[in-house]
């Protein structure tokens, strides 16, 4: 089966890079397999991907 996408061009994800530390533990805790880390920085790779679970978020918020 393949990814589930539910509803393109409306996820609200917003990805400071200037915060970003390239520690990667976004990528760890995302269940949709959403954000890519190249050259030290986390980047959005698959937007649609996203459900919008906060999971990410909540890793940013401890890492700071
Ligand atoms: S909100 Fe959830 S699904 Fe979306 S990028 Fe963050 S961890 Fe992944």
């Amino acid at each position: 089966m393949g990814q589930l996408i539910y509803l393109k061009d409306v996820v609200t994800l917003k990805l400071s890079q200037e915060k970003c530390i390239g520690c990667g533990m976004c990528l760890l805790v995302c269940p949709r397999a959403v954000l890519s880390l190249t050259n030290g920085k986390v980047e959005i790779a698959n937007r649609d991907a996203c459900m919008e679970c906060g999971a990410c978020s909540e890793i940013a918020c401890r890492s700071s």
